[in-house]
């Protein structure tokens, strides 16, 4: 499943957090998205660079992750979940991961509490709002600037 910019939409500088012009496009990465019974779910997107005046170019800012990270912070999020409930090491065999993908899964929801002062909190980031329909994705970022097909 690959996701695409809506056209005419502008991303996001990560430094300032204002909407710049595109200067390029990053080749295509994986994010793990959700798992749907068994199977692991990914999505395809290829970052796009911004050309702001004041930090120059940047990877933009993406609302279902952030940085190199290839999980989404929903799963980030599911997975810790589990963490908390099972051992790790149950929660890395159920869902085929590894203990490296469940201690980074933690510690960012754990930093992103601490950060935030409300580890519940963690759910209403957003991205919760991707919704997975019959094959079509629509991710409903802040602007709803983002639609995906097969
Ligand atoms: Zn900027």
């Amino acid at each position: 499943m690959t996701i695409e910019p809506r056209r005419n939409s502008r991303p996001i500088c990560p430094a300032c957090g204002t909407r710049r012009t595109v200067d390029d496009r990053r080749p295509q990465r994986l994010f793990e998205y959700l798992p749907v019974w068994s199977f692991k779910v990914y999505f395809r997107y290829a970052p796009r660079r911004v050309t702001c005046p004041e930090y120059g170019v940047k990877v933009e800012s993406l609302p279902w992750g952030y940085g190199k990270e290839r999980m989404t912070f929903s799963y980030q999020i599911f997975l810790s979940r589990w963490a908390k409930r099972l051992s790790w090491q149950e929660t890395v065999d159920i869902f085929k991961t590894s203990w490296d993908t469940v201690f980074r899964a933690v510690t960012f929801v754990v930093d992103y509490g601490l950060a935030h002062r409300s580890p519940e909190g963690v759910t209403e980031i957003g991205v919760d709002e991707i919704a997975v329909l019959a094959g079509l994705v629509t991710c409903r970022g802040p602007d709803r600037a983002f639609l995906a097909e097969e």
